[in-house]
């Protein structure tokens, strides 16, 4: 047993002054240290500087570790290029980013205050890294091909690397499964992992919507996904239309990421499914797939949360970044409210999104936990200062243990 004593507490949906944390893994209480003194003599004691703030772990449910090679080599600005630019340096990408490559890629994403976060396996090739990271990690194993000849052969490798990341037995790793998207994945194939899904109780993720092309593709077997699909896979249609992709996934809340093309009819389909969204605005932006409408959602009762998405569409794997990102993307909302929406985005929404039971400063959650230093006395406007300002994180606990 262990007691923490800050300043303040952001929950995140409220501000505690002059209380004190007892914890050991989890949160066991919160409130007045002369109490717990009585109640917990044997207790180790830390008591933090003056305007300490302890805030919940960041949790990222979306990245991809196996694409942290990049930094200069995409290009940016539209998606059909930045597509065939991932293709042409493809190789070079994933066998560049060994594992070193991609544990600077972890410990980016723990200095910035990520204490959980949802990794996109496409190969398996982070499968060690993302066992031996420090943080609470889902392991999505993802799932891909568009051509039915393929379908065993690719079904039975990703077998493989989800047997192979269900072995792994410490604590904070969850196994789980991603399909990549409705144009890339044959229905088959995606029947066959949601089945496997349910029988093993996985979480499942998806991309959907992300861009203008992909909107054509579904919708009417034309724009530059085309040319991309002829040329490479032979195929002159989809695979699938958005709706009969959506409706797979009855039965099956999903992580449905980007979704920025989606229309109302979709997204009243996500909210009626129980399906989240995972908004990436710093990786919409650079792949010029346009702001996701934030207050489309809000009206269709869309859940969501952010991410980061890989640094294959991202210059950090930094959550504090990307709500910044955010609230200034969305310049027309009023700021506070976002402010405040986009920190229980990366907090108690992510958690609920992901069924972990963390993202909160309150008894029975995970301890994990972000030690801020501030300024000054945190005032009304607190959760829009704490985006904008930076404040450094002096110490990191998961799962009560202190890793930073
Ligand atoms: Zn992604």
């Amino acid at each position: 047993m262990k007691i923490i004593r800050p300043d303040y507490i952001l929950t995140p949906t409220s501000m505690l002054k002059g209380q004190a944390i007892a914890y050991d893994e989890d949160i066991i209480a919160i409130g007045p240290f002369e109490e717990f003194s009585k109640q917990y003599p044997q207790a180790d004691i830390e008591t933090l500087p003056k305007h300490s703030l302890i805030m919940p772990g960041l949790i990222n449910p979306h990245v991809h570790l196996e694409f942290s090679g990049n930094k200069t080599t995409l290009e940016y600005g539209q998606f059909m290029p930045w597509l065939n630019s991932v293709i042409e340096h493809r190789e070079t990408l994933i066998n560049d980013c060994d594992k070193g490559c991609m544990q600077k890629a972890v410990q980016m994403m723990l200095e910035t205050g990520t204490t959980t976060f949802g990794a996109i396996s496409s190969h398996g090739m982070d499968l060690e890294v993302a066992e031996q990271a420090p943080q609470n990690v889902i392991f999505f194993n993802e799932v891909i091909g568009s051509q039915p000849a393929m379908a065993d052969a690719l079904y039975g490798d990703f077998l493989q690397r989800l047997d192979a990341s269900a072995s792994v037995t410490r604590k904070g790793f969850t196994p789980a499964i991603a399909i990549h998207s409705p144009y890339s994945v044959h229905p088959v194939l995606i029947k066959r992992a949601l089945k496997l899904a349910k029988e093993r109780g996985m979480l499942t993720s998806a991309h959907f919507m992300e861009s203008p092309e992909e909107r054509a593709w579904l919708d009417e077997n034309a724009g530059e996904f085309k040319g991309f699909f002829e040329t490479f896979l032979k195929q002159s249609t989809a695979v699938t239309t958005a709706e009969e992709f959506l409706k797979l996934f009855d039965g099956y809340p999903t992580l449905m990421t980007h979704v920025v093309q989606a229309n109302r009819d979709e997204l009243s389909t996500l909210a009626k499914g129980g399906h989240t969204v995972i908004h990436c605005p710093i990786s919409n932006r650079l792949l010029g797939n346009g702001a996701i409408d934030l207050d489309a959602l809000g009206s269709e009762e869309v859940k969501w949360v952010c991410g980061t998405d890989g640094l294959s569409s991202n210059y950090r794997l930094d959550l504090f970044e990307e709500l910044k990102i955010a609230l200034f993307m969305h310049s027309q909302t009023p700021l506070l409210p976002l402010a405040k929406r986009l920190l229980n985005s990366v907090t108690i929404e992510a958690a609920k999104a992901m069924q972990l039971n963390t993202g909160a400063i309150e008894p029975t959650k995970a301890a994990d936990m972000l030690v801020l230093q501030l300024e000054d006395e945190p005032g009304e406007q607190f959760t829009l200062h704490l985006l904008l300002h930076g404040y450094p994180i002096t110490a990191i606990y998961i799962n009560g243990t202190k890793v930073k």
